[in-house]
Parts: C-alpha cells; sequence; structure tokens
C-alpha cells in the first residue's frame, strides 16, 4: 500500500498516560488475545454477552507500547484518507462529514466509552467520537496478519513499509465506518433495537452492524483508490487474509470454544469477506444493507 507523500490528519492524538503492564502469555490466549486486540471484541465477553466495546480486561501483554514515528505518520495518513473519501460521499449527498478523532495510546485510557487497555483492541466510541488504537496493534498485525513466513522474523526494519499496510488500515477504515454508522444515525437505531429483542436477535443486530463497517470500509478503499491509486499487489488479498482471520467463528475457535452462531457478534470470516468484497466492488454506502431482511 502506497501512503508516503499524502497528508496526514490533525485529528490523531497520542497519549502515554498509562502504566507498564505486566503478565505472562500462553500461546493460545495469546493467539486469542491478539485477534481481540487487533479486531477490538474480546472473544470471551462477545461469546457470553454480545458486548462490542469491551473494557479494562487483564491483559497478558508483557511490553510498554510506544509508537513509531512510522505508525503515527502511517495512521495520520489514513485518518487522512478517510476524511477526504467520508466528506466526499457525505457531500455527495448533501450532508457535511463530522470528522472523528483518534487517539493513539499505550499502557491505558479514559474515553467517554470507559476506560481501556491495549487489550480492548481497537475500537471507537460513539459518546466523543473518537477511535482509540493502542500503539501495539501495529506490531501485532505485522506479526500476525498478513504477513509471509520470509518476513517475519526478519526486523521491524525491513517490514516497514511492506506486508500489512492495507491490513491495519483495513482495521482503522472499519473503525471509523462505525464512526459513520453514528453519524448516520444507525447505530442509535441498532442499539435501540438491540434492547427489545432476545439476546440470539441483539447479538445478530451486533453481526450486522460489525458487517456494515466492513462493507465501509470497502467502499473507503475503492473510493481511495479511484482517488489517490494507493492499492499495490497482493493488498487486497492481505484485508480479505485479515478479515478471515477475525470472523468470530474462527475467534471461538481459536478460544477453544464451540462456534455457536447466537453468539456471533462480528460474523463469520466468510461473511466478513463476502461484505467487505461487496463495498470495496461497489464503492457505493447503498451496497452495505446488511440490515436488510433482518429480524
Ligand atoms: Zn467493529
Amino acid at each position: 500500500m502506497k501512503w508516503r507523500g499524502r497528508r496526514g490528519s490533525t485529528n490523531v492524538r497520542t497519549s502515554s498516560g498509562g502504566g507498564k503492564m505486566i503478565g505472562g502469555g500462553i500461546g493460545g490466549i495469546i493467539i486469542a488475545g491478539i485477534l481481540w486486540l487487533v479486531f477490538g471484541v474480546n472473544p470471551m465477553t462477545a461469546l457470553q454477552t454480545g458486548q462490542m466495546v469491551t473494557q479494562g480486561s487483564s491483559s497478558n501483554s508483557t511490553e510498554v507500547a510506544t509508537s513509531s514515528d512510522r505508525d503515527t505518520q502511517f495512521v495520520q495518513v489514513v485518518l487522512a484518507d478517510t476524511e477526504e473519501v467520508w466528506g466526499q460521499i457525505f457531500s455527495e449527498g448533501g450532508e457535511t462529514y463530522k470528522e472523528p478523532e483518534l487517539i493513539l495510546f499505550s499502557g491505558q485510557i479514559n474515553s467517554a466509552c470507559g476506560s481501556a487497555t491495549a487489550a480492548s483492541g481497537p475500537f471507537y466510541c460513539p459518546g466523543d467520537q473518537t477511535i482509540y488504537l493502542d500503539t501495539s496493534f501495529f506490531r501485532e498485525m505485522r506479526q500476525n496478519l498478513g504477513i509471509s513466513g520470509d518476513q517475519q522474523g526478519s526486523g521491524e526494519q525491513e517490514n516497514q513499509g511492506k506486508a500489512g499496510d492495507f491490513a491495519q488500515a483495513y482495521v482503522i477504515a472499519h473503525e471509523v465506518g462505525h464512526h459513520v454508522q453514528t453519524l448516520l444515525g444507525i447505530s442509535q437505531q441498532v442499539n435501540q433495537a438491540r434492547r427489545q429483542v432476545s439476546q440470539a436477535q441483539a447479538n445478530q443486530l451486533s453481526v450486522l452492524q460489525e458487517l456494515q463497517a466492513d462493507c465501509f470500509a470497502g467502499v473507503w478503499a475503492n473510493r481511495n483508490q479511484q482517488r489517490v491509486q494507493f492499492l499495490e499487489a497482493g493488498d487486497i488479498d492481505e484485508a480479505i487474509n485479515a478479515a478471515g482471520q477475525i470472523g468470530d467463528d474462527r475467534l471461538a475457535q481459536a478460544s477453544g470454544r464451540t462456534v455457536t452462531p447466537d453468539s456471533f457478534t462480528h460474523g463469520t470470516s466468510q461473511q466478513r469477506i463476502n461484505w467487505f468484497t461487496r463495498g470495496l466492488e461497489s464503492g457505493k454506502v447503498q451496497a452495505c444493507d446488511t440490515f436488510s431482511g433482518a429480524l
């Protein structure tokens, strides 16, 4: 993915107020934790309660995350790309796009949705219209998603600007997708509807909301490609691979649980791939009506 040389957003802030997190990690838990870290859902909590945003959970991470200049610049450019694209889409519809803020944090952070740690994973908080990304997220993605074996372990330096960029951008675009849902009033409608239905139906609504955010990420990729031709060979596969690795069925398997469709909150891998692709190929918000026919 090409990203250098474009405008960086001024809506990115960094925060390193948190303390050091200490703890040991065990293989399987780490894998589930990484997926959780990357896509903002604690598989355990998600499976049990259908919550979309999790906070304040214990962490198996041992690192004190710091954001490199590269990562900060990357986030600034991707966020600016989303501002350009969504600004354009909203103005085409006669509306004004209100840009979200993005906070890059390490350790712990307080949001309008409660306090969060790196273990909370990337998330969007509607209350303060802010995307929260912990800095260890990039390292985890480089190590675990979209990176072929020969690049693994070859050092941070060699990975920079190569594999994983677009998968990272996709995650940011997904969170921006939740912001768009908030601006459009979709999130509020979903939250209201969730209160009036069974737990299984509430989870299903969450799935549809998540799939729509994936589709919106695809719409963004389409429109940004038209705007700046930023995609490189392999980028789409990278995002598909990322989407494929974080479906709820995979999360459930990674966490050693039986897959139970009613407890899904992000959709299956195949559903996520399908909706991302639909947004990507159409470039149209209207193609992302995941809700029609729901309930
Ligand atoms: Zn989401």
